[in-house]
């Protein structure tokens, strides 16, 4: 079993309780990880906070900060290897996409260190001949970065390095599900030379961990990316703090494809859309809907491809499909598939756990057909490899289906009519849509959703002012002394 620690003030430390991470391809053991209390919690803040209002972090400038994310991107290059092997062990992801999305991460790092230096505050045309005032932006304090198992490397970045570019310091709580990819990461942080406390990672409980956390009088911002219900909790753990928050929520993404769609591009997309880290995305497009007359045909090419997904160990790279996260996930999808199954749903393929992975947390890649959108397959995110397919007849009624739905994350329209393809751009809700093409993403490109999905853009060249609050200065230019204003003249 390899143990790992936990990152705080600049030291890695044992924590006083422990917890074993599962390897979801065999459902064994691997890893001992710690478990943050409140009192670890409580030190990490203040090592935070001291880092920002007394420590060499909060003396230096942007230049400086930039200097050490560049740092920080090349040793993320550095070990692409180890933060992969790492994160694929202990989520199940496959080691293809776990390899190619922390190489892109380090964009990311790079992106935010060249705006660290671009952060300005305003003069103005002032209505008072006497006086000037300009604002200045300031680190909005220490952050709390909190997110969940997946993609948690990415998620990470999204909020690290916009939050060091602005002159922060943060405390990141990695998920007590599979947290062993940033507890590694917290050595590259470490080697990169930041100064003591500017980043401290940990992880714990929801309920100890989180609540310690989100609910800390000196955390002034909240970067949470997670499930809905707890972005409810943690909304009402601010109600201590008043810190500000960004809610980065789930999705029930729909993706449209009407019949001048190129239909095996469409398909690639989809299949790639909902089966890639087995549906564990937030913006999984999970609900399909396509218009009546290719139906059939398009169906016929997604089960024919959902047949030849490989699954298999995901440490292996030719393997396409790899197991879900955790026992939990797999049980949760189960139930959700069954109560659909039971309304009415009809299932083309998968829904069960694959005869040759008999161990492990593996689900078959799974299509139903939904000719009712209210049933729960369509309703729920079921965060796992299953497509639900909607038809429809019309451009509106599609939109209707599309918009059918308390999640508005992301989108997808598959058409060749760019007309069209403008239209629903501006009618579907949702946070993104991509227009012949889905899960693409930038660093230059803000990300987030409507609704249920969130509250608060990532990523993009706003994302730095998310972490500075504005001071207003006012100088008086006049030589004339103030007059005492308890003299009648
Ligand atoms: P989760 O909400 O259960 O947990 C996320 C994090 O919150 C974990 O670190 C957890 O320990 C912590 N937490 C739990 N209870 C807490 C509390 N009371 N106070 C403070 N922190 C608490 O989510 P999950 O199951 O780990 O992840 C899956 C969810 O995340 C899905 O809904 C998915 O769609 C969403 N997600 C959203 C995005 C996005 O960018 N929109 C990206 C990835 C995942």
């Amino acid at each position: 079993m390899k143990t790992y620690q936990q990152y705080i003030d600049g030291a890695f430390e044992d924590a006083r309780q422990w917890r074993d991470s599962l390897d979801p391809a065999s459902g064994a053991p691997w890893a001992r990880v710690p478990m943050a209390d409140a009192e670890d919690v409580d030190r990490a803040v203040r090592a935070a906070h001291r880092a920002l209002t007394e420590g060499p972090w909060g003396r230096t400038h942007a230049g400086q900060w930039a200097k050490l994310l560049l740092r920080l991107a090349d040793l993320i290059l550095d070990n692409v290897q180890l933060l992969a092997e790492t994160e694929t062990k202990d989520t199940g992801k496959i080691r293809r996409e776990t390899s190619a999305q922390i190489q892109y991460i380090a964009e990311y790092y790079r992106y935010f260190a060249g705006l660290a230096d671009k952060v300005q505050g305003a003069t103005f045309a002032l209505d008072k001949s006497d006086m000037e005032a300009f604002t200045r932006r300031e680190p909005i304090g220490v952050v709390a970065a909190i997110v969940p198992w997946n993609s948690q490397m990415f998620l990470t970045a999204v909020k690290l390095a916009p939050a060091l570019a602005a002159g922060c310091t943060i405390v990141i709580k990695a998920s007590e599900d599979a947290p062993t990819p940033l507890l590694a990461f917290a050595r590259l942080v470490h080697d990169s030379g930041f100064p003591e406390g500017v980043v401290n990672i940990l992880t714990g409980s929801g309920e100890v961990c989180g609540k310690a956390l989100s609910s800390h009088p000196l955390v002034s911002k909240i970067a949470f990316t997670g499930g809905p219900a707890t972005a409810r909790a943690i909304v009402r753990n601010t109600a201590e703090n008043l810190a500000v928050t960004s809610l980065e929520l789930g999705g029930k993404s729909p993706v449209l494809v009407f019949d001048d769609a190129d239909l095996d591009s469409a398909a690639n997309a989809i299949v790639s859309g909902i089966f890639a880290a087995s549906g564990q995305s937030c913006v999984a497009g999970s609900r399909l809907l396509v218009q009546r007359s290719i139906h059939d045909q398009l169906v016929r090419k997604l089960v024919d491809k959902a047949g030849k997904i490989r699954i298999g160990d995901p440490q292996q790279m030719e393997t396409e499909m790899g197991p879900l996260a955790t026992a939990r996930q797999r049980e949760a999808i189960e139930s959700i598939i069954g109560s659909s199954l039971e309304q009415g749903a009809r299932l083309l393929c998968g829904g069960k756990v694959p005869e040759a992975f008999p161990y492990g947390f593996y689900f078959e890649p799974t299509i139903l057909i939904c000719d009712d959108p209210s049933l729960p397959c369509v309703r729920d995110e079921l965060f796992g490899p299953v497509l639900s397919v909607l038809s429809f007849e019309t451009e509106s009624e599609a939109l209707r289906l599309a918009n059918d739905s308390p999640y508005a994350l992301a989108s997808g329209v598959f058409t060749r009519d760019l007309a069209r393809g403008h239209r629903l751009s501006k009618g579907i809700r949702a946070g993104i849509v991509w227009i012949n093409t889905y899960r693409v993403i930038s660093p230059m490109v803000p990300f987030g959703g409507y609704g249920l999905s969130g509250l608060g853009r990532e990523a993009g060249a706003d994302a730095v002012q998310e972490y500075t609050r504005t001071k207003s200065v006012w100088i008086n230019t006049s030589d004339a002394p103030i007059a005492d204003p308890f003299v009648m003249r």
